[in-house]
């Protein structure tokens, strides 16, 4: 057996809908900047970054600095694995929003006294993000919560193997061109998007 020296890439996952399904919550030109410039910036930085460390490995990188090529790694990494939870947790507009079903609204019942107290504490949790990040549900499979995360930048607090049931983008490539500095009425506006049936699909994976 050979050794060699090959990480395998990441690719841009297809978008599950045309670049204007979201209107009017979320813009056609947000949605292909957003899509086809920074998610397939994050999936080619974090390629380029494997790439470097292949040179690393080889001895071929004359010189660098190995917490900078992490801190990249992640940065881009992360960057790619969240958006494409976000793209695929809403729906096009006239078929998202609404309330959860199944085991993910039976969750919310039991645990956050109902989907209404939910929303109030999801929303709370968006609006109060200082900066650049994101929000998300996750499911903890050792302690069965299903509990609220922030995100700072795309350097998550994402302890290991906790699966995202459910995120929004808060950065401002994310609704500034539509939007202009009142991410409120972004976030607002992405609970008519919100596909509960790709959210409950991704808990049931762990229940
Ligand atoms: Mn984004």
């Amino acid at each position: 057996m050979t050794s060699e020296v090959s990480f395998k890439k990441y690719e841009l996952p297809p978008l599950p809908y045309k670049v204007d399904a979201l209107e009017p919550y979320i813009s056609s030109g947000i949605i292909d900047v957003h899509y086809n410039g920074h998610h397939k910036g994050y999936v080619n930085g974090a390629n380029t970054t494997m790439d470097k460390l292949e040179k690393i490995l080889k001895g071929e990188a004359a010189g660098y600095d190995m917490q900078g090529v992490l801190k990249n790694l992640t940065f881009n990494t992360n960057g790619h694995k969240l958006h494409s939870i976000y793209w695929y947790n809403m729906a096009p507009a006239g078929k998202g929003g609404g309330k959860p079903g199944g085991k993910l609204a039976d969750l919310i019942n039991s645990q956050y006294g109902g989907f209404d107290k939910f929303k109030v504490i999801f929303t709370e949790a968006q609006k109060s993000l200082p900066g650049t990040g994101w929000t998300a549900l996750y499911y903890d499979t050792e302690s069965k919560n299903l509990m609220l995360m922030t995100i700072e930048n795309h350097f998550n607090n994402h302890f290991a193997e906790l699966p995202i049931v459910l995120i929004v983008d808060e950065f401002e490539h994310a609704y500034y061109l539509q939007y202009k500095n009142n991410r409120n009425a972004y976030l607002d506006a992405w609970w008519n998007l919100v596909n509960w049936d790709d959210a409950d699909k991704r808990l049931s994976k762990y229940l």
